[in-house]
């Protein structure tokens, strides 16, 4: 068996930069990645065989834990049916009706393969439907790699330290207008600036890929209304919130509704899949109903609709889920303060529900120019110290902390006690 180390070497050969997403490159805090052999609820192991306590969920998927029983029996039921038809299934309606279900003000949705689909389909709409070109985002931002939307766009490209991508058009780009996140004024001034040429305003309602940035009370309303206000369509990009704050998402959880919703992580169990959806009115302008095109070869694929209506059925009817993963998130936030008070140490800690991340800075963080001020270095060092004791964070500061239903109180305290080790030798 090659160890993580030579499978690296092998994988840089063949692979850009030996990974298929820029994150996993462990670019930021040095080392090499781990290459993953298996994962069983709030564990990991590497082809080396160390067990790590796991903290990333796939990058928010795995909300119930890795490998859940049913969810598997549910994939290998669906699997040995047939991997894809191109033909329309009874999956697809029991998706989308379980997701219209949960989600209240979610009339109608179109499945698509990844968040980025999601994300790039929605702006189209939202473009379409207005008939207007202009789309605000805010810095820190992150709704996937279409071309548009990779400005100031937080976490991967964040740490990498390029704020833009080679390969974008100006023309492209300068559709695309950036606001200050938590700063309404800053989003009023686009809007009076850009009188009637605004199709949309995107946001994350829970800013997960800057670290995690909760939204200042009154900041989503305060959206709505300037949408509103200004004829623009509200799109909350969902892709890690939707299903993960509660059933009805962020939309449900801070009282606030957008015009469209972007989902994709939860939604798939940990297949690839992405969906975005809102009101009849406005999705009845999709082809081929509408005059919007938007299609995908393998768009509901029964196998990825067999994973995600497994997961998505469990959180319909399972209140424990939310309740447990907050729980753990307020045990995770608190000890942390605990531990930053009393080491005097140079930090803060943000959370929403079973989303939380330790800043490497005193804070507070509202935005992507406070997240910026973070010590990476530090970071860095707190990162491998903690992988070295069998922690599995991701591999960059500006990255959210993915609490799962599999994890325990005693997960929980066992990250404290060693961040208690770990703040005595770095601070
Ligand atoms: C992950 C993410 C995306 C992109 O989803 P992919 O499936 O990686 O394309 C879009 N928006 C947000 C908020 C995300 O976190």
């Amino acid at each position: 068996m090659m160890n993580s180390e030579a499978l690296f070497q092998r994988a840089r050969e063949v692979i850009p930069g030996g990974v298929n997403s820029p994150v996993r490159a462990f670019q930021s805090v040095g080392g090499h990645p781990r290459f993953i052999q298996k994962a069983k609820g709030a564990r990991i192991w590497d082809v080396e065989g160390n067990c790590y306590l796991d903290f990333v969920g796939s990058w928010g998927p795995m909300l119930l834990g890795h490998g859940d029983d049913r969810i598997l029996q549910a994939v290998t039921e669906a699997a040995a049916g047939g991997l894809s038809f191109g033909a329309p299934t009874e999956r697809e309606v029991l998706v989308a009706e379980l997701m219209t279900r949960m989600v209240s003000d979610l009339e109608m949705v179109r499945m698509v393969n990844s968040g980025t689909e999601a994300v790039m389909s929605a702006i189209r709409l939202a473009r379409g439907y207005t008939g207007r070109d202009k789309v605000i985002k805010f810095a820190g931002c992150y709704h996937g790699h279409s071309d548009g939307m990779l400005v100031k766009a937080g976490s991967g490209v964040m740490t990498a330290g390029v704020p833009d991508s080679l390969g974008v058009p100006a023309k492209v780009a300068g559709d695309t207008l950036t606001a200050i996140y938590n700063d309404l004024n800053s989003v009023e001034a686009l809007l009076q600036g850009n009188k009637d040429q605004v199709a949309a305003v995107i946001v994350e309602p829970v800013a997960a890929n800057m670290g995690v940035v909760p939204p200042a009370p009154g900041f989503l309303q305060g959206l709505r209304q300037l949408c509103d206000q200004h004829g623009a369509l509200l799109i909350f990009d969902e892709v890690i919130t939707g299903f993960r704050l509660a059933r009805g998402g962020a939309q449900e959880y801070f009282g606030v509704r957008a015009d469209l919703c972007t989902y994709g992580k939860i939604i798939g169990g940990g297949m690839p899949v992405g969906a975005y959806g809102g009101r009849k009115e406005i999705m009845n302008w999709i082809s081929p109903a509408g005059q919007v095109y938007q299609a995908g070869t393998l768009s509901g694929n029964p196998v990825a609709m067999a994973a995600g209506l497994c997961q998505l059925s469990i959180l319909a009817e399972d209140d424990s889920v939310y309740e447990k993963t907050a729980r753990l998130g307020q045990q995770f936030t608190q000890g942390m303060n605990d531990l930053i008070q009393r080491h005097h140490a140079p930090l803060s800690v943000t959370g929403v529900g079973s989303l939380a991340c330790l800043f490497f800075t005193p804070g507070p963080v509202t935005n992507y120019e406070e997240a910026k001020k973070s010590d990476t270095a530090a970071f860095a060092r707190y990162f491998n110290g903690m992988l070295n004791r069998g922690f599995y964070f991701a591999p960059s500061q500006f990255e959210a902390i993915f609490l799962s239903a599999a994890h325990t109180e005693e997960d929980i305290q066992a990250v404290l006690e060693a961040a208690d080790q770990l703040f005595t030798e770095i601070f």
